[in-house]
């Protein structure tokens, strides 16, 4: 399926038989939800809340996917869960690893759509980049991704559930009762930076997240997780209050004109809107900043005159800037700015006393950097489309 990449291991999985039965799974329920089902289940009221510990622990923590392994549950119990629930994980289709390390997992979910994942191994820290939604609605015409319909909203199980089969691609379930330190993890930390607008879908990435911030579930700290937004203004607060991750904003253009040609979005809420409602943002610290991403693109928002309008713009607000050189996709209507211009451009930004780091293009050889992500069965249907529009009316 993916026989042009340079490594690429085929690797299907667990495909999982949830779709087909009428078992709930258990992967992505709140506690107070899976409360509910154990209750539902006939599991005693004075029970329930070690019973909801117990199986979170084996299911979050030791990556156990089979009733039968939760042996400090009674036998019989254990043969009754199974027959009312699943442990129900997306599939891994195929994975692709990058000369540079980058892993890219082709993820399959219900309903036959998929989405992408990518696992970034740097030297201090591992992050997983995971996807929000199936394609987006939103069309910023410089990500492949935008160029994708909206097919669906992942639920919390599929958002989680990948970082858990990252977790069992990369063998990374600890032993029993010894959560390791989060620095030494392989996988340290999650962004929401994948396919799709995480605040299109705010209750999923919500409920995904606080499992994955939850220390008897995956465990890791908030602020090892980072949600990136195109600037869904109205639910900018709710992410502090109710998620309370770091913040990074796709920002891209220094005035209005300019962005909202780049991110559409920002005719329904413009510079001056996003600006304020991050100068209200709950947890604004100077330990908390908001990351400014800054895609760069060569004659388009790049000059020195929008390095300095963007210092001036974001005055007052604790943040750093991350300059992404634009990452090339077929038929992308821009070209990357050059190293010189980048360099300038972080320059102005760096001595107006913001950090200002350009980030390094990983994966590129796999199609796996950032805004790169589209499904490659989309991917298929449209070269498909494109070999019969080459070939001509039939017959
Ligand atoms: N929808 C969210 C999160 C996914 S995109 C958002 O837009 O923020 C993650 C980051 O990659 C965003 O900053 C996005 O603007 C950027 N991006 C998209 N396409 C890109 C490309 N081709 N090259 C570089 N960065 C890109
Ligand atoms: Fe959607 Fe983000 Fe891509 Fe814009 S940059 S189209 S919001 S995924």
């Amino acid at each position: 399926m993916t026989a042009s990449a340079p490594i690429t291991q085929d690797v299907v999985t667990i495909a999982r038989k949830l779709p087909e039965t009428d078992r709930i799974n258990l992967v992505g329920l709140t506690r107070p939800q899976l409360r509910a089902a154990l209750i539902e289940n006939g599991t005693p009221e004075n029970k329930v809340r070690m019973r909801v510990d117990q199986i979170w622990q084996w299911i979050y923590q030791k990556g156990v996917r089979d009733f039968d392994a939760m042996t400090n549950l009674a036998k019989g119990y254990r043969a009754e869960l199974a027959g009312r629930f699943a442990i129900g994980v997306p599939a891994i289709v195929s994975k692709q690893v990058s000369a540079d390390g980058t892993r890219k997992y082709l993820v399959r979910i219900a309903g036959g759509h998929e989405v992408e994942t990518v696992y970034i191994p740097e030297a201090d820290r591992g992050t997983l980049c995971i996807s929000s939604q199936v394609g987006c609605t939103l069309t910023c015409s410089f990500c492949h991704t935008g160029t994708q319909k909206l097919v669906r909203n992942l639920t919390a199980a599929e958002i989680v559930g990948q970082v858990m089969l990252a977790r069992d691609d990369l063998g990374e379930w600890p032993e029993p009762g010894r959560a390791p330190r989060d620095e030494t993890r392989l996988i340290s930390n999650v962004v929401l930076m994948g396919m799709g607008e995480p605040l299109y879908n705010f209750e999923a990435v919500r409920d995904a997240m606080q499992i994955v911030m939850d220390g008897e579930g995956i465990s890791l700290s908030r602020r090892r997780i980072t949600l990136s937004t195109s600037g869904v203004v109205p639910e900018i607060a709710r992410t502090a209050e109710e998620i309370g991750c770091l913040l990074a904003i796709s920002f891209h253009a220094t005035t209005d004109e300019v962005r909202d040609r780049l991110v559409p979005i920002n005719r329904k809420w413009n510079i001056e809107a996003l600006l304020s409602a991050l100068r209200d943002y709950p947890r604004l610290s100077t330990s908390e900043r908001i990351t400014f991403e800054y895609v760069m693109l060569k004659g388009v928002n790049d000059s020195d005159a929008d390095a300095r309008r963007l210092v001036r713009l974001i005055a007052g607000i604790p943040a750093k800037i991350n300059l992404i050189p634009f990452n090339e996709w077929p038929g992308a209507p821009y070209e990357r700015s050059d190293w010189e211009r980048i360099e300038a451009f972080a320059d102005i930004i760096y001595k107006a006393g913001y950090a200002s780091p350009i980030r390094t293009p990983r994966g590129e050889d796999i199609m796996a950097a950032c805004g790169q992500l589209k499904s490659a069965t989309e991917r298929a249907r449209r070269s498909r489309a494109r070999i019969a529009a080459e070939s001509g009316p039939a017959g």
